[in-house]
């Protein structure tokens, strides 16, 4: 993290480690490739997808964000904004999580909450597809493990474990810093009326801690098709948060810098072949070295 001047990491990054490692790093090593992968007519598609879907339930107002401060406190007040929407049984899109997991300062976008007919608490992720097929083992596995650390993050907040040091001490944030004029309009027309960023900060732990929202029950990938719109299929994800705890620490156990990031196997060479950084991937160049990795070029039909 401190290679890469991170403070906290993003779920979705965990969930890209998952498909492979050497990716997620040359995400960040090499952002031109990066960003051309995030031009491609499909990802935008699938933005575009969730844009129109937010948009359903709520407003999107522009607000000017000038500094660190400014863009945490607009964060806060995405929660606390929502917190009253699920109080009341409503549903929610697009809720940001954060909080400390294994040490590490998390942050995610859970895409929507609402409530079963049943009263249960449901976290329902929406992925769009480009086959018209539901996706294999392993792109299902980075998917369950973002929906579950969804969870506990979701779960942490309601039940109070943030505190007002994980932001300085994580984030280095400057509480006392006043925030933004736009920021503190924006703040104003919801209702509170702050001053620094530990103002609202207090508000939102005030909030969190008074709110008696129950913790996620259900876990649910829903898979669309992209140029259509059709549902693909729906699965419910089994929650062992002992299971998930021990894979979040082998992830992060990179990103604290105590092992060095590693490819591919062999068996998923195939992911190679659809791969931005093929042509920089040093894991890829050793491997190739070996003449099994030659054979096994394609994907597996
Ligand atoms: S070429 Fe293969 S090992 Fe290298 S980053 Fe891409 S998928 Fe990973």
């Amino acid at each position: 993290m401190e290679r890469f001047f991170r403070r906290s990491l993003n779920v979705t990054m965990l969930c890209k480690q998952t498909w492979c490692e050497m990716q997620a790093v040359y995400s960040l090593e090499l952002p031109l490739v990066a960003k051309r992968e995030l031009e491609r007519a499909e990802v935008k598609a699938g933005a575009s997808v969730h844009l129109a879907r937010e948009l359903e339930v709520h407003e999107v107002v522009p607000v000017r964000a000038v500094t660190r401060e400014d863009r945490q406190a607009i964060n806060l007040l995405n929660l606390l904004g929502m917190i009253p929407v699920l109080q009341a049984g409503g549903v929610v899109r697009e809720l940001p999580v954060f909080g400390v997991l294994e040490g590490v300062y998390m942050v995610g976008v859970i895409d929507e909450l609402h409530y079963s007919d049943r009263g249960e608490l449901v976290l329902s992720e929406l992925k769009t597809r480009r086959h018209s097929s539901l996706p294999r083992e392993a792109q299902a596995k980075g998917h369950r493990l973002q929906v579950g650390l969804y969870k506990l993050l979701f779960d942490g907040l309601v039940r109070g474990f943030l505190t007002r040091d994980d932001f300085v001490e994580h984030l280095r944030l400057r509480l006392e810093q006043p925030l933004g004029a736009a920021v503190l309009q924006h703040a104003g027309k919801l209702g509170f009326q702050v001053t620094t960023l530990g103002d609202l900060l207090d508000v939102l732990l005030l909030n969190l801690r008074y709110c008696e929202l129950p913790g996620i029950d259900v876990l649910r990938l829903e898979y669309r098709h992209q140029d259509s719109g059709l549902a693909l299929g729906s699965q419910d994800v089994p929650f062992d948060e002992d299971l998930l705890r021990a894979e979040l620490r082998n992830l992060l156990s990179y990103w604290t810098g105590r092992r060095e990031p590693r490819g591919v196997d062999i068996e998923e060479a195939w992911k190679c072949g659809m791969c931005a950084y093929e042509k920089h991937c040093q894991w890829r160049g050793e491997q190739l070295q070996g003449s099994v990795m030659l054979h096994t070029d394609k994907k597996p039909k």
